[in-house]
Protein backbone atom coordinates (compact mmCIF):
# COMPACT_ATOMS: atom_id res chain seq x y z
CA UNK A 1 0.00 0.00 0.00
CA UNK A 2 3.14 2.40 0.75
CA UNK A 3 4.55 1.39 -2.59
CA UNK A 4 0.79 1.95 -4.62
CA UNK A 5 0.07 5.54 -2.23
CA UNK A 6 3.86 6.74 -4.03
CA UNK A 7 3.38 5.75 -7.39
CA UNK A 8 -0.49 6.98 -7.48
CA UNK A 9 0.56 9.85 -5.89
CA UNK A 10 2.92 10.55 -8.96
CA UNK A 11 -0.49 10.99 -11.40
CA UNK A 12 -0.36 6.75 -12.02
CA UNK A 13 -3.10 4.17 -12.40
CA UNK A 14 -2.50 1.90 -9.94
CA UNK A 15 -4.78 -1.12 -8.75
CA UNK A 16 -3.98 -2.81 -5.31
CA UNK A 17 -4.85 -6.61 -5.27
CA UNK A 18 -5.79 -8.11 -1.98
CA UNK A 19 -6.66 -12.22 -1.90
CA UNK A 20 -8.58 -11.67 1.87
CA UNK A 21 -11.77 -9.87 2.25
CA UNK A 22 -10.51 -7.28 4.55
CA UNK A 23 -7.66 -5.46 4.24
CA UNK A 24 -5.64 -6.07 7.31
CA UNK A 25 -6.63 -9.56 8.26
CA UNK A 26 -6.01 -11.87 9.37
CA UNK A 27 -2.73 -10.00 11.27
CA UNK A 28 0.49 -11.63 11.29
CA UNK A 29 2.18 -9.05 12.81
CA UNK A 30 3.48 -7.95 17.06
CA UNK A 31 3.47 -4.13 15.77
CA UNK A 32 6.04 -2.72 17.54
CA UNK A 33 7.67 0.03 15.17
CA UNK A 34 10.19 2.65 15.72
CA UNK A 35 8.33 6.06 16.06
CA UNK A 36 11.19 7.66 13.84
CA UNK A 37 10.75 4.93 11.13
CA UNK A 38 7.12 5.54 11.13
CA UNK A 39 7.67 9.56 11.03
CA UNK A 40 9.42 8.79 7.80
CA UNK A 41 7.01 7.04 6.26
CA UNK A 42 4.56 9.76 6.78
CA UNK A 43 2.56 7.55 9.59
CA UNK A 44 0.96 9.59 12.29
CA UNK A 45 0.78 8.17 15.41
CA UNK A 46 -3.26 7.85 15.81
CA UNK A 47 -5.56 6.60 18.25
CA UNK A 48 -7.22 4.00 16.18
CA UNK A 49 -4.37 2.06 15.59
CA UNK A 50 -1.66 3.30 18.33
CA UNK A 51 -2.20 0.88 21.35
CA UNK A 52 0.78 2.15 23.65
CA UNK A 53 3.96 3.66 23.39
CA UNK A 54 7.22 2.61 25.12
CA UNK A 55 10.93 4.25 25.65
CA UNK A 56 12.86 0.99 25.78
CA UNK A 57 13.41 -2.32 26.13
CA UNK A 58 15.16 -4.89 29.08
CA UNK A 59 16.86 -8.00 27.53
CA UNK A 60 16.98 -11.16 29.65
CA UNK A 61 19.66 -13.61 29.36
CA UNK A 62 19.45 -17.70 28.98
CA UNK A 63 20.67 -17.56 33.17
CA UNK A 64 18.47 -14.14 33.79
CA UNK A 65 20.73 -11.77 33.60
CA UNK A 66 19.05 -8.36 32.42
CA UNK A 67 20.35 -4.92 31.16
CA UNK A 68 17.74 -2.43 30.40
CA UNK A 69 18.25 0.03 27.69
CA UNK A 70 16.04 3.27 27.34
CA UNK A 71 15.48 6.59 26.06
CA UNK A 72 14.06 9.83 27.98
CA UNK A 73 11.74 10.37 25.00
CA UNK A 74 9.37 7.56 23.14
CA UNK A 75 11.04 5.20 20.71
CA UNK A 76 8.24 3.13 19.14
CA UNK A 77 5.06 2.38 19.26
CA UNK A 78 2.85 -0.67 19.61
CA UNK A 79 0.30 -0.50 16.63
CA UNK A 80 -3.03 -2.50 16.05
CA UNK A 81 -1.00 -3.56 12.31
CA UNK A 82 -4.61 -4.77 10.70
CA UNK A 83 -6.12 -1.04 11.43
CA UNK A 84 -2.82 0.57 10.47
CA UNK A 85 -3.36 -1.17 7.25
CA UNK A 86 -6.73 0.05 7.10
CA UNK A 87 -5.49 3.59 7.46
CA UNK A 88 -2.88 3.22 4.79
CA UNK A 89 -5.86 1.81 2.68
CA UNK A 90 -7.65 4.87 2.99
CA UNK A 91 -4.98 6.80 2.19
CA UNK A 92 -3.97 4.55 -1.17
CA UNK A 93 -7.97 5.32 -2.03
CA UNK A 94 -7.75 9.12 -1.35
CA UNK A 95 -3.95 9.28 -3.83
CA UNK A 96 -6.17 7.33 -6.53
CA UNK A 97 -5.09 3.81 -5.73
CA UNK A 98 -8.17 1.01 -6.96
CA UNK A 99 -8.26 -1.97 -4.13
CA UNK A 100 -10.00 -4.54 -5.14
CA UNK A 101 -10.49 -7.72 -2.26
CA UNK A 102 -11.03 -11.11 -2.65
CA UNK A 103 -8.51 -11.48 -5.94
CA UNK A 104 -5.75 -13.70 -5.50
CA UNK A 105 -3.11 -13.68 -7.37
CA UNK A 106 -2.52 -16.79 -8.80
CA UNK A 107 0.52 -16.80 -11.51
CA UNK A 108 2.47 -13.96 -13.10
CA UNK A 109 3.44 -14.56 -16.52
CA UNK A 110 5.85 -11.89 -18.13
CA UNK A 111 5.78 -11.97 -22.25
CA UNK A 112 6.73 -9.17 -24.85
CA UNK A 113 6.76 -6.06 -22.47
CA UNK A 114 3.85 -6.67 -20.21
CA UNK A 115 3.10 -8.66 -17.50
CA UNK A 116 -0.47 -11.09 -17.54
CA UNK A 117 -1.98 -11.41 -14.01
CA UNK A 118 -3.22 -14.61 -13.54
CA UNK A 119 -5.75 -14.55 -11.07
CA UNK A 120 -8.69 -16.87 -9.64
CA UNK A 121 -11.31 -16.04 -11.73
CA UNK A 122 -9.91 -12.71 -13.72
CA UNK A 123 -6.79 -12.14 -15.77
CA UNK A 124 -4.98 -8.42 -16.53
CA UNK A 125 -1.90 -7.28 -18.56
CA UNK A 126 -0.03 -4.64 -17.18
CA UNK A 127 2.83 -2.82 -17.62
CA UNK A 128 4.39 -3.25 -14.19
CA UNK A 129 3.29 -5.18 -11.48
CA UNK A 130 4.79 -4.64 -8.10
CA UNK A 131 5.00 -7.78 -6.09
CA UNK A 132 4.20 -7.62 -2.45
CA UNK A 133 2.78 -11.17 -1.84
CA UNK A 134 4.91 -11.44 1.70
CA UNK A 135 6.57 -13.98 2.94
CA UNK A 136 5.00 -16.84 0.63
CA UNK A 137 7.20 -15.65 -2.15
CA UNK A 138 4.93 -18.23 -5.23
CA UNK A 139 4.79 -15.35 -7.16
CA UNK A 140 8.70 -14.39 -7.49
CA UNK A 141 9.42 -18.19 -8.40
CA UNK A 142 7.42 -17.73 -11.63
CA UNK A 143 9.16 -14.99 -12.74
CA UNK A 144 12.82 -16.29 -11.94
CA UNK A 145 13.34 -14.56 -9.31
CA UNK A 146 15.12 -16.38 -6.24
CA UNK A 147 13.07 -16.40 -3.13
CA UNK A 148 14.60 -16.40 0.31
CA UNK A 149 16.14 -20.19 1.46
CA UNK A 150 13.76 -22.34 3.85
CA UNK A 151 16.10 -22.24 6.61
CA UNK A 152 15.58 -18.27 7.14
CA UNK A 153 11.74 -18.80 7.69
CA UNK A 154 11.23 -19.30 11.05
CA UNK A 155 8.25 -19.90 12.27
CA UNK A 156 6.63 -17.49 14.93
CA UNK A 157 3.57 -17.46 17.38
CA UNK A 158 1.85 -14.94 19.72
CA UNK A 159 -1.14 -14.05 21.56
CA UNK A 160 -2.16 -10.91 23.75
CA UNK A 161 -2.87 -11.65 27.55
CA UNK A 162 -4.75 -9.71 30.02
CA UNK A 163 -4.60 -9.21 33.61
CA UNK A 164 -0.62 -9.05 33.53
CA UNK A 165 1.52 -6.89 35.68
CA UNK A 166 4.06 -5.09 33.35
CA UNK A 167 5.55 -1.80 33.18
CA UNK A 168 4.00 -0.44 30.19
CA UNK A 169 6.81 1.52 29.30
CA UNK A 170 9.61 -1.49 28.56
CA UNK A 171 9.14 -4.37 25.75
CA UNK A 172 10.75 -7.67 26.84
CA UNK A 173 13.14 -9.68 25.13
CA UNK A 174 14.43 -13.33 26.09
CA UNK A 175 16.82 -15.02 24.38
CA UNK A 176 18.33 -18.67 24.86
CA UNK A 177 17.39 -21.77 23.93
CA UNK A 178 15.47 -22.83 26.97
CA UNK A 179 12.53 -20.61 25.47
CA UNK A 180 13.33 -19.49 21.57
CA UNK A 181 16.36 -21.03 20.22
CA UNK A 182 18.00 -19.55 17.68
CA UNK A 183 15.77 -16.37 17.78
CA UNK A 184 13.89 -14.72 21.00
CA UNK A 185 10.79 -14.91 23.14
CA UNK A 186 8.51 -11.27 23.52
CA UNK A 187 6.78 -9.52 25.69
CA UNK A 188 4.91 -6.02 24.36
CA UNK A 189 3.22 -4.12 26.92
CA UNK A 190 -0.22 -2.88 25.44
CA UNK A 191 -1.13 -1.08 28.32
CA UNK A 192 -4.46 -1.79 31.09
CA UNK A 193 -2.96 -4.85 32.08
CA UNK A 194 -2.45 -6.28 28.50
CA UNK A 195 0.02 -7.41 26.57
CA UNK A 196 1.34 -9.08 23.20
CA UNK A 197 3.70 -12.17 23.93
CA UNK A 198 5.30 -14.22 21.39
CA UNK A 199 8.19 -15.90 19.84
CA UNK A 200 10.29 -17.67 17.09
CA UNK A 201 12.66 -20.32 16.96
CA UNK A 202 14.43 -22.19 14.47
CA UNK A 203 12.68 -24.74 12.82
CA UNK A 204 13.33 -28.33 13.70
CA UNK A 205 13.47 -27.45 17.49
CA UNK A 206 10.04 -28.25 18.46
CA UNK A 207 6.72 -26.91 18.35
CA UNK A 208 6.46 -23.30 18.44
CA UNK A 209 3.04 -23.98 20.36
CA UNK A 210 4.58 -25.76 23.43
CA UNK A 211 7.37 -23.65 23.57
CA UNK A 212 5.21 -20.28 23.60
CA UNK A 213 2.96 -21.92 26.39
CA UNK A 214 5.87 -22.97 28.34
CA UNK A 215 7.16 -19.67 27.98
CA UNK A 216 3.86 -17.70 29.42
CA UNK A 217 3.62 -20.13 32.34
CA UNK A 218 7.22 -19.38 33.13
CA UNK A 219 7.17 -15.83 32.83
CA UNK A 220 3.73 -15.20 33.70
CA UNK A 221 2.47 -18.02 36.45
CA UNK A 222 -1.21 -19.13 36.05
CA UNK A 223 -2.82 -15.46 36.84
CA UNK A 224 -3.06 -13.97 33.26
CA UNK A 225 -5.99 -14.96 30.49
CA UNK A 226 -5.13 -15.48 26.81
CA UNK A 227 -7.65 -12.80 24.84
CA UNK A 228 -9.88 -15.03 22.62
CA UNK A 229 -9.36 -14.51 19.05
CA UNK A 230 -5.60 -12.74 19.63
CA UNK A 231 -3.72 -15.65 18.44
CA UNK A 232 -1.73 -14.83 15.83
CA UNK A 233 1.10 -17.49 13.75
CA UNK A 234 3.57 -16.73 10.91
CA UNK A 235 7.09 -17.11 9.59
CA UNK A 236 9.78 -14.32 10.67
CA UNK A 237 12.41 -14.04 8.11
CA UNK A 238 15.91 -13.62 8.97
CA UNK A 239 18.28 -13.80 5.73
CA UNK A 240 18.19 -9.96 4.43
CA UNK A 241 17.01 -9.41 0.62
CA UNK A 242 16.86 -11.91 -1.66
CA UNK A 243 19.73 -11.49 -4.39
CA UNK A 244 17.79 -9.78 -7.10
CA UNK A 245 14.85 -7.57 -6.32
CA UNK A 246 13.23 -6.77 -10.10
CA UNK A 247 13.31 -8.18 -13.51
CA UNK A 248 11.70 -6.44 -16.49
CA UNK A 249 8.11 -5.08 -16.05
CA UNK A 250 8.16 -6.50 -12.18
CA UNK A 251 9.68 -4.84 -8.51
CA UNK A 252 9.45 -6.83 -5.39
CA UNK A 253 8.91 -5.51 -1.89
CA UNK A 254 8.57 -5.95 1.54
CA UNK A 255 9.15 -9.66 3.37
CA UNK A 256 8.78 -10.86 -0.80
CA UNK A 257 11.97 -8.68 -1.13
CA UNK A 258 13.57 -9.82 2.15
CA UNK A 259 13.50 -6.00 3.37
CA UNK A 260 13.37 -7.71 6.84
CA UNK A 261 15.66 -6.57 9.53
CA UNK A 262 17.55 -9.91 10.04
CA UNK A 263 17.79 -9.31 13.94
CA UNK A 264 14.38 -8.65 14.60
CA UNK A 265 12.69 -9.76 11.87
CA UNK A 266 11.18 -6.46 11.64
CA UNK A 267 10.06 -5.74 8.33
CA UNK A 268 7.38 -2.86 8.15
CA UNK A 269 9.77 0.04 8.54
CA UNK A 270 12.40 -1.29 6.29
CA UNK A 271 10.28 -2.76 4.20
CA UNK A 272 7.97 0.36 3.88
CA UNK A 273 10.97 2.58 3.34
CA UNK A 274 12.50 0.55 0.24
CA UNK A 275 8.46 0.47 -1.06
CA UNK A 276 8.20 3.58 -1.03
CA UNK A 277 11.31 3.75 -3.56
CA UNK A 278 9.30 1.25 -5.75
CA UNK A 279 6.61 3.27 -5.80
CA UNK A 280 8.36 6.62 -6.98
CA UNK A 281 10.59 4.27 -9.55
CA UNK A 282 7.42 2.52 -10.97
CA UNK A 283 5.79 6.11 -11.26
CA UNK A 284 9.24 7.01 -13.28
CA UNK A 285 8.99 4.11 -15.30
CA UNK A 286 5.82 4.84 -16.56
CA UNK A 287 6.43 7.67 -17.15
CA UNK A 288 9.41 7.28 -19.32
CA UNK A 289 7.30 4.61 -20.68
CA UNK A 290 10.36 2.26 -20.40
CA UNK A 291 9.63 -1.02 -17.85
CA UNK A 292 12.83 -2.96 -19.00
CA UNK A 293 15.42 -4.25 -16.48
CA UNK A 294 18.23 -2.09 -16.78
CA UNK A 295 15.58 1.02 -15.76
CA UNK A 296 13.70 -1.07 -13.36
CA UNK A 297 17.10 -1.82 -11.48
CA UNK A 298 17.27 2.10 -10.25
CA UNK A 299 14.98 0.64 -7.40
CA UNK A 300 17.44 -1.97 -6.48
CA UNK A 301 20.82 0.55 -6.84
CA UNK A 302 18.95 3.18 -4.44
CA UNK A 303 17.80 0.58 -1.89
CA UNK A 304 21.35 -0.30 -1.66
CA UNK A 305 22.38 2.62 -1.66
CA UNK A 306 20.95 3.58 1.75
CA UNK A 307 20.34 0.16 3.16
CA UNK A 308 23.20 -2.91 1.95
CA UNK A 309 25.49 -2.17 4.32
CA UNK A 310 23.19 -2.30 7.15
CA UNK A 311 21.90 -5.47 5.58
CA UNK A 312 25.11 -7.14 5.29
CA UNK A 313 26.18 -6.41 8.56
CA UNK A 314 23.41 -7.56 10.63
CA UNK A 315 22.83 -10.94 8.41
CA UNK A 316 26.74 -11.39 9.37
CA UNK A 317 25.61 -10.70 13.22
CA UNK A 318 22.65 -13.06 12.75
CA UNK A 319 24.48 -16.09 11.87
CA UNK A 320 27.02 -15.36 14.29
CA UNK A 321 24.05 -14.96 16.85
CA UNK A 322 23.10 -18.34 15.82
CA UNK A 323 25.99 -20.31 16.40
CA UNK A 324 26.15 -18.99 20.21
CA UNK A 325 25.52 -21.19 23.12
CA UNK A 326 23.54 -20.13 25.99
CA UNK A 327 27.09 -20.20 27.94
CA UNK A 328 28.35 -17.14 25.12
CA UNK A 329 25.45 -15.46 25.30
CA UNK A 330 25.70 -15.13 29.29
CA UNK A 331 28.90 -13.86 28.92
CA UNK A 332 28.08 -11.63 26.26
CA UNK A 333 25.44 -9.76 28.58
CA UNK A 334 27.94 -9.94 31.62
CA UNK A 335 30.68 -7.91 29.18
CA UNK A 336 27.34 -5.49 28.17
CA UNK A 337 26.50 -5.42 31.87
CA UNK A 338 29.55 -5.10 32.96
CA UNK A 339 31.06 -2.63 30.92
CA UNK A 340 28.10 -0.16 31.14
CA UNK A 341 27.77 -0.71 27.57
CA UNK A 342 24.35 -0.89 27.70
CA UNK A 343 24.35 3.30 28.69
CA UNK A 344 25.99 3.63 25.70
CA UNK A 345 23.37 1.40 23.80
CA UNK A 346 20.80 3.92 25.02
CA UNK A 347 22.26 7.04 24.20
CA UNK A 348 23.04 6.00 20.60
CA UNK A 349 20.95 2.39 19.88
CA UNK A 350 18.98 3.15 16.68
CA UNK A 351 15.71 0.56 16.86
CA UNK A 352 15.81 0.46 12.69
CA UNK A 353 19.64 0.28 12.01
CA UNK A 354 21.04 -2.35 14.42
CA UNK A 355 24.23 -2.81 12.14
CA UNK A 356 25.32 0.72 13.28
CA UNK A 357 24.58 0.10 16.76
CA UNK A 358 26.55 -3.23 16.86
CA UNK A 359 29.91 -1.28 15.16
CA UNK A 360 29.97 1.23 17.78
CA UNK A 361 29.45 -1.87 20.49
CA UNK A 362 32.58 -3.19 18.92
CA UNK A 363 34.16 -0.12 19.33
CA UNK A 364 33.85 -0.02 22.60
CA UNK A 365 37.10 -0.90 25.17
CA UNK A 366 35.06 -1.63 28.02
CA UNK A 367 33.08 -4.17 26.19
CA UNK A 368 35.90 -5.90 24.96
CA UNK A 369 37.73 -5.97 28.08
CA UNK A 370 34.98 -7.78 29.94
CA UNK A 371 34.67 -9.98 26.97
CA UNK A 372 36.15 -13.19 27.49
CA UNK A 373 38.87 -13.90 25.48
CA UNK A 374 36.82 -17.00 23.07
CA UNK A 375 34.13 -14.35 21.98
CA UNK A 376 36.83 -11.39 21.68
CA UNK A 377 38.15 -13.57 19.04
CA UNK A 378 34.92 -14.24 17.18
CA UNK A 379 34.12 -10.27 17.73
CA UNK A 380 37.48 -9.09 16.54
CA UNK A 381 37.10 -11.52 12.74
CA UNK A 382 33.44 -10.08 12.87
CA UNK A 383 34.80 -6.49 13.27
CA UNK A 384 37.37 -7.40 10.61
CA UNK A 385 34.48 -8.74 8.27
CA UNK A 386 32.44 -5.65 9.03
CA UNK A 387 35.24 -3.15 7.59
CA UNK A 388 35.24 -4.64 4.35
CA UNK A 389 31.46 -3.95 4.25
CA UNK A 390 31.94 0.12 4.49
CA UNK A 391 30.61 0.43 7.88
CA UNK A 392 33.15 2.97 10.23
CA UNK A 393 33.02 2.82 13.61
C1 LIG B 1 4.39 -13.16 14.67
C2 LIG B 1 5.02 -12.02 13.90
C3 LIG B 1 5.29 -10.81 14.57
C4 LIG B 1 5.90 -9.75 13.88
N1 LIG B 1 6.11 -8.58 14.55
C5 LIG B 1 6.66 -7.52 13.89
C6 LIG B 1 6.85 -6.27 14.56
O1 LIG B 1 6.56 -6.13 15.75
N2 LIG B 1 7.38 -5.24 13.86
C7 LIG B 1 7.73 -5.36 12.52
O2 LIG B 1 8.22 -4.39 11.92
N3 LIG B 1 7.55 -6.53 11.87
C8 LIG B 1 7.02 -7.61 12.51
N4 LIG B 1 6.81 -8.79 11.85
C9 LIG B 1 7.17 -8.85 10.41
C10 LIG B 1 6.11 -8.11 9.60
O3 LIG B 1 4.84 -8.63 9.89
C11 LIG B 1 6.42 -8.23 8.12
O4 LIG B 1 7.76 -7.83 7.89
C12 LIG B 1 5.47 -7.33 7.30
O5 LIG B 1 4.14 -7.67 7.55
C13 LIG B 1 5.77 -7.46 5.82
O6 LIG B 1 4.85 -6.71 5.10
P1 LIG B 1 4.49 -7.09 3.61
O7 LIG B 1 3.52 -6.06 3.15
O8 LIG B 1 5.71 -7.35 2.83
O9 LIG B 1 3.76 -8.51 3.71
P2 LIG B 1 2.40 -8.88 4.44
O10 LIG B 1 2.14 -8.01 5.60
O11 LIG B 1 2.46 -10.36 4.66
O12 LIG B 1 1.30 -8.56 3.33
C14 LIG B 1 1.18 -9.32 2.17
C15 LIG B 1 -0.22 -9.08 1.65
O13 LIG B 1 -0.36 -9.65 0.35
C16 LIG B 1 -1.52 -10.45 0.31
N5 LIG B 1 -1.23 -11.53 -0.65
C17 LIG B 1 -0.28 -12.49 -0.53
N6 LIG B 1 -0.29 -13.29 -1.62
C18 LIG B 1 -1.27 -12.81 -2.44
C19 LIG B 1 -1.75 -13.20 -3.71
N7 LIG B 1 -1.25 -14.25 -4.35
N8 LIG B 1 -2.74 -12.48 -4.29
C20 LIG B 1 -3.28 -11.39 -3.66
N9 LIG B 1 -2.86 -10.99 -2.42
C21 LIG B 1 -1.87 -11.67 -1.84
C22 LIG B 1 -1.70 -10.94 1.74
O14 LIG B 1 -3.05 -11.32 1.99
C23 LIG B 1 -1.29 -9.71 2.53
O15 LIG B 1 -2.34 -8.81 2.71
C24 LIG B 1 6.23 -9.88 12.50
C25 LIG B 1 5.97 -11.10 11.84
C26 LIG B 1 5.38 -12.15 12.54
C27 LIG B 1 5.11 -13.44 11.80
Amino acid sequence: MIAAREAASRGREVILLEEHREIGFPCHCAGLLSIKGLAELGIPLREDFVRNIVKGASFFSPSGLSFTVERDEPVAAVVERGLLDKFLAEEASRTGVEITLNSKVKRLRRDHGSVSIIGEGFKAEVDLVIDAEGISQKLIRGVGLQPSPERCKLPAMQLDLAGVTLDPDYVEIHVGSKFAPGFFAWVIPLGDGEARVGLACKRGKGKVKDRLERFLRERFGDSTKPIEGSNRSGLITTCGPIAKTYTANLLVVGDAAGHVKPLTGGGVIPGGLCASIAGRVAAEAVEAGDFSETFLGRYEEIWRRRFWSEFKVTRLVRSVADRLSDKSIDRIFKAVIEGGVYREISAWGDMDFHGRSIIKLLGNTDFWRALPSTLGGLARSLLTIMGKTGLET
